[in-house]
């Protein structure tokens, strides 16, 4: 018996129960015995039912007295009762809605009951109600795994009950220790000593049957309910290691190779710098470009992600790293995530170049199609274009350049490493800078660009006055309306935004545009009203976006295609529709789109009569804070990361005992050991990837998302 031998050998498993772990991707014993339990209960010293109390959660042991099944209430719910009796004493058990349980907990059955002991007035006594249980088979005596000790509780596989499971990972332990139970353990054992990590074998054991040792009982379980065992956490330690350590790999795929360019910034660079500059940078954004300046300079390709709050100047420091790079001879791409974005990085950034540079900017969507299109293909491969801006179909259709030196991704968070590391493996290796929307909080942002190095954006550009939040019920609705109004005679302009759900996006949509035509006509039947929605063609929406930069329109009514990026300082409110649908983080991305002139701004955010205290709380936060990096935490902490990425694509891993949020230290400790670990392994193996890849497969098994990478 080794980790790598089938479960189908483990003693009480065979074929049939092997086939059914195999749909659950448990092949062998390392899959089984990482499979993790879902709670722990103490059956260390069980309760005589005599001494049980009201209110408190207990497991009982005890042979079932009496037992049936009746219809009970005035909906007539099927109620099955039974009388569970030891020798101290009877308790009453209550099973709503549960057809077959008389098959199952016939008289004489005995049994452990889980649950929260209640008084119940029918029975006059104690009872638990819709309690877990588990038969007990007569040889089940102190020493078996199901009785006497804190015992595992598995999540269910098919019909492998939690007690099957149970005996069938106490068996593949057993087994496993008989043999001599020594196991290869992934973890280098230079970590393991340094976190005071139990050895493998000690910490399947431990995990599944763990043992009070000194301690208290009830100390234990607390630990073991809060994840906070040095068993538990060394597998969450492990998770995590095994996914940096592939994203370190992935990483140094692109390290490892030398560019044969030189960026440099010398006194012509900063004469460029100096003149496309339309401001004085912040501290930061010096910074910033310095850390990205350095990246250019170096034999080794850059991936670079740049984080900074909604507003902090992120465009304009791209810019600058990018006009670097062309004034060493290079082109550069910028790409955005929507056509609506990338038409107004080409709108703000090509008259900067053109008007203060020799250098030439292009502009390509899926939109640019026929001669147009071949023209700035055939510009661009001849060199006479250096900068393309465009969108992410720039690199999902290979373009050709001349002489690509850096690219520049503006995007949502919905790329992980491994997509991102296709895109940018498509051609010969530029330098690559990211840009988020929005912040992330750093535990996620370790997961999903943990293949880049990071600089932040922690100051907002000078002039700036925080945006004022207000929460109102449809109550104000008229107030607010007065108010837009008021904004919009002092010149300001307004959005006002629908949620659009993927779920219900027909439904959305259309109430999106019934608010277009209703603000119009009854509301503001005087003022101009726009509507963008994503639905509309890329030239429409451009048309609308146009009208509303140019002031054509006062109110522009828009589903969230508003959120990304888009910059119009005259706008002055913001009111959010349904606000309680969005996520926080969400929240901050749109209300970014107001505040960015020198107005006092406004943002309103609707909320729905039905909205309970919970969702109010959470919106509270907005009014509170104007700090992305803070929203973003406390988002995270809300929703948990799935949520807050959004699901689509959402390039999240899932891992099998961590968790982004609650185990945070380890996300960054993982991610520099990892990144140790794999800079050292490469150098022992000389710097050979394909013997690194092998070795890392061979310990981390099926754990690594490397097959996609390799
Ligand atoms: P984001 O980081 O959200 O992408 P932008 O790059 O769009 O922010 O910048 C927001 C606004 O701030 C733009 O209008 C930009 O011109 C302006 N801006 C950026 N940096 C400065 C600065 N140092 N001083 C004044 N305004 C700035
Ligand atoms: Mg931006």
């Amino acid at each position: 018996m080794k980790l790598e031998t089938s479960v189908q050998f483990v003693k009480k498993v065979g074929e049939v129960r092997a086939a059914l772990l195999s749909k659950a991707g448990i092949r062998n014993l390392d899959d089984l015995l990482r499979y993790p339990p879902m709670r722990y209960e103490d059956r260390t010293r069980l309760k005589p039912i005599a001494s049980l109390e009201a209110e408190e959660t207990a497991a009982v042991v005890a042979r079932v007295a009496a037992c049936g099944e009746h219809r009970a209430g005035p909906r007539r719910i099927r109620l099955f009762e039974a009388v569970a009796e030891d020798q101290s004493g009877r308790l009453a058990l209550k099973f709503f809605n549960r057809p077959g349980l008389e098959k199952v907990l016939t008289r004489g059955v005995r049994g452990v009951f889980f649950g929260t002991i209640r008084y119940d007035k029918y029975s006059r006594g104690l009872a638990l109600t819709n309690p877990e249980f588990e038969v007990l088979e007569e040889e089940d005596e102190t020493g078996s795994p199901h009785i006497g000790r804190i015992v595992p509780v598995y999540r269910r596989i098919s019909s492998l009950t939690p007690r099957i499971l149970r005996t069938i990972i106490s068996n593949a332990l057993d087994a496993l220790e008989k043999a001599g139970g020594r196991c290869q353990d992934p973890l280098p054992e230079e970590l393991r000593r340094r976190y005071g990590f139990p050895s493998l074998p000690e910490a399947f054991r431990q995990l599944h049957f763990p043992q009070p040792g000194g301690a208290r009982t009830e100390a234990l379980l607390k630990q073991l309910e809060d994840m906070a065992t040095p068993v538990q956490q060394r597998f969450i330690y492990e998770d995590l290691f095994a996914f940096q350590s592939a994203v370190q790999v992935v990483r140094s795929q692109r390290t490892r190779l030398r560019k044969g360019r030189r960026i440099e910034l010398g006194e012509k660079e900063r004469r460029t710098l100096k003149s496309i500059l339309p401001f004085r940078p912040t501290r930061a954004q010096k910074r910033v470009l310095g850390e990205i300046v350095r990246d250019l300079a170096r034999p080794e390709v850059m991936s670079r992600l740049l984080q900074g709050d909604v507003g902090s100047g992120k465009t304009i420091v791209a810019l600058q790293a990018m006009a670097v790079a062309m004034e060493n001879g290079y082109q550069a791409a910028l790409m955005a995530p929507t056509e609506i974005l990338a038409e107004q990085h080409w709108r703000s950034l090509s008259p900067l170049l053109h008007d203060r540079t020799r250098f030439r900017a292009g502009y390509l969507t899926s939109a640019v199609q026929g001669g147009q299109r071949e023209n700035l293909l055939n510009d661009l491969k001849e060199g006479k274009i250096d900068l393309l801006i465009g969108t992410h179909a720039l690199i999902e259709d290979p373009v050709d350049f001349h002489r690509l030196g850096m690219i520049v991704v503006d995007e949502q968070h919905r790329f992980g490493v491994m997509q991102r590391s296709r895109l940018m493996e498509k051609g010969p290796l530029p330098d690559v800078l990211v840009m988020t929307a929005t912040p992330i909080p750093r535990s996620l942002a370790l997961t999903l660009y943990g293949d880049l190095d990071l600089s932040v954006l922690d100051e907002l550009p000078p002039g700036r006055r925080p945006v004022e939040t207000v929460l109102a019920g449809e109550k104000k609705r008229a107030e607010i309306y007065r108010g837009l109004r008021r904004q919009i005679e002092k010149g300001r302009q307004a959005y006002v935004v629908y949620p659009l759900v993927e779920e219900s996006e027909k439904v959305d949509l259309k109430a999106a545009v019934e608010m277009a035509a209703h603000l119009q006509e009854k509301v503001f039947p005087d003022l101009r009203v726009g509507l963008l929605h994503g639905r509309l063609k890329s030239d429409e929406k451009e048309a609308v976006m146009k009208d509303f930069v140019a002031g054509r329109y006062h109110i522009l009514v828009s589903t969230t295609v508003i959120e990304v990026g888009v910059d119009v300082p005259n706008a002055s409110i913001m009111v959010i529709e349904h606000a309680e649908r969005f996520g926080l983080s969400q929240l901050h991305q749109l209300r970014g789109r107001i505040g960015r002139g020198s107005h006092d701004s406004y943002c309103v955010l609707m909320i729905g009569p039905k909205v309970g205290q919970k969702a109010r709380q959470r919106l509270l936060i907005m009014r509170e804070s104007n700090d992305g990096f803070e929203i973003a935490e406390k988002d995270l902490e809300l929703r948990g990361p799935g949520e807050f990425i959004g699901t689509r694509q959402s390039g999240l891993p899932e891992f099998a005992f961590a968790n982004l949020v609650r185990d945070r230290q380890w996300v960054s400790r993982s991610h520099q050991d990892a990144r140790h670990f794999i800079e050292e392994s490469l150098r022992r193996e000389g710097g050979d990837r394909q013997r690194l890849l092998k070795r890392l497969k061979a310990l981390f098994k099926g754990r690594l998302p490397l097959a996609r990478v390799g």
